[in-house]
């Protein structure tokens, strides 16, 4: 049994899964210990001739059987379904929980944990404790029983051959668990090379083109025959033990059976002990019952310490709070004055801020370019303007009100937020685009309107399912502008209070970017519009442009301000018109 807080309910939830399941299988454990003794009966009879001369007692014999059969059939059947089935759907439920929580984590727990790796509690550790529940189970109650009622009756029909194979059958239970034990540890060397494998595949397959273009097949295929070399091996060794193992068993077992024999044989000729040749199948049969026992408390204690660990794992992950929680929250119409109150920003695992007294005010209805260098920290400042991280106290206002008496939904959902990655999900365009929304909540109109005024339209009628393109890997990849343009569109169609653009027109030509900018300026009229950027021509016709350089304010004002006040602005202003002279020669 295993116990946690996580796990405790179930056995509550599931109880009558259980008890049918457990009741059923002792059953099959007990009607199965009576076969032997009918067929030594039978056997005996027939060495005495009765058998041939009562056929009655055969009759029964046989009806008996057929009985037991039916009963372990039905008996089968139903611990089988509730037994893998409390599995099962403890796997479910867990997975459940597991998920629910997941995404109320915030986005900080992402940053640090890997994709695999939670991919892994998702998989292999749930697969585990189902098996403990399903598995484990059986082993549990069959050690318990099936080889409590099988030592019992060796013990009736003959003591001294009991207490003589005892020794070995212990040794054998004992070995089982120590080798089980390795018996693992070569299973998780296997495992691990597995994963190396099934890694270097898929990075490599999603890397092809980087591949290609660095003509780098060569090596990738010596590497990946090393890598493959390598799990080969460890397959083979996991193997070669496991026959071994398997064979060293079977051989200890049928030598165990032949000193019964030899014992029985001795007990039969001789007069002291009332032993038949009936009682010695009976026995045998029954010491055949007890090896599964035997061998199943080895798999049950390494089962039971591998879902241990397992547990452990998923319990900090659903143990883990999330960052960015809500408390003492009012309510507040977001109109779109954001103030920044000398905001001092550090990452947790830095060990310098990365934004540093931070102070501007953006009226509502403003149109403000946030413009720096590569690193200066244009992203984290947008971040903490959506409250994925937490802030000192005042340091950021949404229309006068501390940010973080703001419940994050609300701050969230008056913001529309094109990220700077564009991440777009393998489903429709239209989909993607109506993606704040339920999808039949929004018309078609909407969605068209806002991939208009994005200027992605007219690539998306090309493509011969128009909206109802698939994409992602299983359908059409997107140009880096496309997919830039498409996540345009997907904010746009939630036309909030405030809207951040991070960066978001950087893989477009300036010509289409002038156009969305139009089409922003008359659509985000009265309202806030911040736009991320490295770029001159983005920013330069905004309201207002805030001038980042390693985490500081250095300027703010218009073009014609900063061009005249700020020695940084003059730099990136003449090395961009440079550079564009350079591509237009
Ligand atoms: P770009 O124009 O390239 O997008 P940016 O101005 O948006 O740059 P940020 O992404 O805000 O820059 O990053 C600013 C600094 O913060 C960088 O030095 C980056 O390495 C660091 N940084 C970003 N995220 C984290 C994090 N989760 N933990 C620690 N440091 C981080
Ligand atoms: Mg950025």
């Amino acid at each position: 049994m295993l116990f946690g807080k996580y796990v405790n309910n179930f056995y509550r939830k599931y109880f009558w899964f259980f008890f049918f399941g457990i009741v059923a299988l002792i059953v099959v454990d007990y009607f199965q210990l009576l076969i032997p003794e009918i067929f030594g009966n039978l056997i005996d009879g027939a060495e005495s001739g009765t058998i041939f001369t009562n056929h009655q007692e055969l009759n029964k014999a046989v009806m008996w059987i057929g009985c037991i059969a039916i009963i372990m059939f039905t008996g089968r059947f139903t611990w089988r379904y509730c037994i893998f089935g409390v599995g099962v759907r403890i796997e479910a439920d867990m997975r459940d929980m597991m998920f629910l929580h997941s995404e109320e984590l915030s986005y900080s727990y992402y940053k640090k944990h890997k994709t695999g790796a939670l991919m892994a509690l998702y998989t292999n550790d749930l697969q585990t404790i189902r098996s403990y529940f399903g598995q484990g189970t059986i082993m549990l109650i069959d050690f318990i029983f099936l080889g409590a009622i099988a030592l019992v009756k060796m013990f009736i029909i003959n003591w001294i051959i009991t207490l003589v194979i005892l020794i070995p059958a212990v040794g054998i239970a004992i070995c089982s668990l120590f080798l089980g034990k390795r018996m693992e540890e070569k299973f998780r060397v296997r495992q691990q090379a597995y994963e190396d494998l099934s890694d270097f595949t898929q990075e490599n397959f999603t890397g092809i083109s980087v591949i290609k273009a660095f003509v780098k097949e060569e090596e990738e295929k010596k590497e990946f025959n090393n890598i493959n070399t390598d799990n080969y091996n460890k397959n083979m060794a996991f193997l070669r033990y496991y026959m071994l193992l398997s064979i060293a068993i079977t051989l200890i077992l049928n030598l165990i059976v032949a000193g019964i024999f030899a014992g029985g044989v001795y007990f039969i000729a001789g007069t002291s002990f009332n032993f038949t040749i009936g009682n010695l199948t009976e026995y045998v049969s029954y010491f055949n019952t007890l090896t599964w026992p035997m061998m199943a408390i080895g798999q049950l204690i390494n089962l039971r310490s591998q879902a241990k660990a397992s547990l452990g794992r998923v319990s900090e992950l659903l143990d883990e709070v999330p960052e960015i929680r809500d408390e003492n929250v009012i309510t507040s119409q977001i109109q779109g004055k954001i103030t920044f109150n000398h905001l001092t920003f550090q990452y947790s695992d830095a060990d310098t801020p990365i934004l540093s007294d931070i102070s501007f005010v953006i009226n509502k209805g403003q149109m403000v370019g946030i413009l720096g260098k590569t690193g200066s920290g244009k992203s984290t400042l947008v971040d903490l303007l959506l409250r994925m991280y937490n802030v000192p106290a005042n340091s950021i206002l949404l229309d006068d009100v501390d940010i973080m008496k703001l419940s994050f939904k609300q701050v969230r959902d008056n913001i529309g937020y094109v990220p700077q990655d564009n991440f777009l999900f393998s489903d429709t365009v239209r989909n993607n685009i109506a993606f704040a929304f339920n999808a039949d909540e929004v018309d078609d109109k909407a969605i068209v309107d806002s991939a208009i005024l994005s200027d992605v339209h007219d690539n998306i009628v090309e493509f011969a399912q128009g909206y109802q393109t698939i994409l992602g890997e299983r359908g059409v990849t997107l140009s880096g502008g496309q997919k830039q343009r498409v996540s345009i569109a997907r904010a746009l169609i939630k036309n909030p209070p405030i809207m951040i653009f991070d960066d978001s027109v950087s893989a477009v030509d300036t010509k289409t970017e002038e156009k969305i900018l139009t089409n922003l300026r008359n659509l985000r009229h009265n309202k806030t519009t911040i736009m991320v950027s490295h770029r001159i021509s983005t920013v330069k016709d905004l309201d207002m442009i805030i001038l980042l350089d390693e985490g500081k304010v250095v300027a703010i004002g218009n073009h014609n301000e900063l061009l005249k006040s700020s020695p940084l602005y003059q730099e990136m202003v003449r090395l961009q018109t440079l550079e564009e002279e350079v591509n237009n020669d």
